[in-house]
C-alpha cells in the first residue's frame, strides 16, 4: 500500500505552525539566537527518488550536529574501523557537550556524536588528511551528496562566532589532547569542527544526504559513487543509539528511526529502504533537540507507520 505523503506532510506543517510553545533558541551561538521561531520546514525523500517538500523546505539553516553523520561516514571510508580506538560506540546519557565521562573513561569519548566524539572525528579526518584537504575534502562530500551540491557552504560567521566562544569545546578538545585522544593542534581540530557544524543546508539538500542510509549505502546521490554497506549501517545505528544525547531514549521510543539532530534546530531521519526524512524548527527542548521538529517526525511515522520498530 502506498501512503499519499503530500496532504499528511501539509497537515502536520499547518498543525504545528499553530504551536505557541516552539521551544528555546540555542543562545551560546549568538547567530543562532538570531533566527526566527516561526520556520518550519519538512522534506521527505522516498527510495523512488519522489521528493516532498513542506514549509520552509527550500531555506538554507545551520545544521550543526547533522554533520557529524557525515563526518562520522568520511571517517569510516577514509580512516576505517581504527576509528573505533579513539572513540567508542555507546550511548552517554550525558548532556552534547558532557566533559564528566572524559575523567573516568581515560579520554576515550562515550561515542562519535557527542562533542567529544565528534572532536576525534575531526582530529582522524586532519590526522589523515591535513587541515587543508580536511577542510576541502569535507565540503566536497556534503556537495557530492546533494542533488545542486554547489549551494552547500560553510556559514564563516557562524563558524567564528563558535570559535569565539565555544569555550565547552576548546576544553573537552584540550582535555582530550592530554590523553592523547586528540593528536594534532586543538585549534586546527576546533576550527575544522566549527566549519563542520556551520554548513549550511536545506531540508533538501539534507534529505538528500541521507539518500545513502537510506539505501544501505548505494547511490548516495544522482552522481551515483557508493558508500560501503557495513559503514551506512553503522552509521544508522549509531544514529538510532545516540543521535539525540540524553533524549535518544525516548526519540526512539516516540519516532522509533535512526535520526540526529542539531542545535539548530534540524533533524535527519532515516527509515531504511523508504525514505530519507529532513526537518527544521529552530526552537529547542531541554536536551538541545528541535521540539516541533521531534513532534513533526512523531506525526508523520504515525500516518505512516514508518517506526522500524513497528506500528504504536
Ligand atoms: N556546534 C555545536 C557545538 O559544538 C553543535 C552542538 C549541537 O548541534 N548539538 O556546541
Amino acid at each position: 500500500m502506498t501512503t499519499d505523503l503530500a496532504p499528511i506532510l501539509t497537515a502536520i506543517t499547518a498543525q504545528l505552525r499553530r504551536r505557541r510553545d516552539r521551544g528555546v533558541l540555542p543562545r551560546y551561538i549568538a547567530p543562532l539566537a538570531a533566527v526566527d521561531p516561526r520556520k518550519f520546514g519538512l522534506a521527505v525523500l522516498e527510495a523512488d527518488g519522489r521528493m516532498h517538500l513542506a514549509g520552509d523546505a527550500e531555506e538554507p539553516f545551520s545544521i550543526q550536529s547533522i554533520s557529524k553523520v557525515h563526518a562520522l561516514t568520511m571517517a569510516l571510508e577514509t580512516v576505517g574501523s581504527t576509528l573505533w580506538t579513539h572513540v567508542r560506540q555507546e550511548p552517554s546519557g550525558s548532556a552534547f557537550n558532557s566533559i564528566t565521562q572524559l575523567e573516568s573513561e581515560h579520554g576515550i569519548p562515550r561515542n562519535p556524536f557527542i562533542n567529544a566524539g565528534a572532536i576525534v572525528v575531526t582530529d582522524q579526518l586532519i590526522t589523515r588528511l591535513g587541515r587543508q584537504q580536511a577542510r576541502h575534502d569535507f565540503l566536497a562530500f556534503m556537495r557530492s551528496l546533494t542533488d545542486d551540491g554547489a549551494s552547500v557552504r560553510y556559514d564563516e560567521a557562524i563558524a567564528r562566532a563558535e570559535y569565539d566562544s565555544g569555550f565547552r569545546n576548546v576544553a573537552l578538545a584540550n582535555y582530550m589532547r592530554t590523553f592523547g585522544t586528540v593528536q594534532n593542534n586543538t585549534s586546527a581540530v576546533l576550527r575544522q569542527y566549527f566549519h563542520q557544524c556551520a554548513l549550511t543546508m536545506t531540508c533538501r539538500q539534507l534529505a538528500e544526504s541521507g539518500r545513502f542510509l537510506m539505501t544501505g549505502g548505494r547511490a548516495p546521490s544522482r552522481r551515483g559513487m557508493a558508500i560501503a554497506s557495513r559503514t551506512a549501517r553503522t552509521v544508522a545505528a549509531v544514529m538510532m543509539t545516540c543521535g539525540h544525547y540524553d533524549g535518544s531514549g525516548s526519540f526512539a521510543v516516540r519516532v522509533g528511526l535512526p535520526g540526529k539532530s542539531g542545535v539548530g534546530g534540524g533533524i535527519l531521519a532515516i527509515v531504511p529502504g523508504i525514505a530519507s526524512i529532513a526537518v527544521w524548527s529552530p526552537g529547542l527542548n531541554e536536551q538541545g533537540n528541535s521540539l516541533l521538529g521531534t513532534e513533526a517526525l512523531e506525526l508523520l511515522v504515525e500516518a505512516t507507520g514508518w517506526s522500524v520498530l513497528g506500528r504504536a
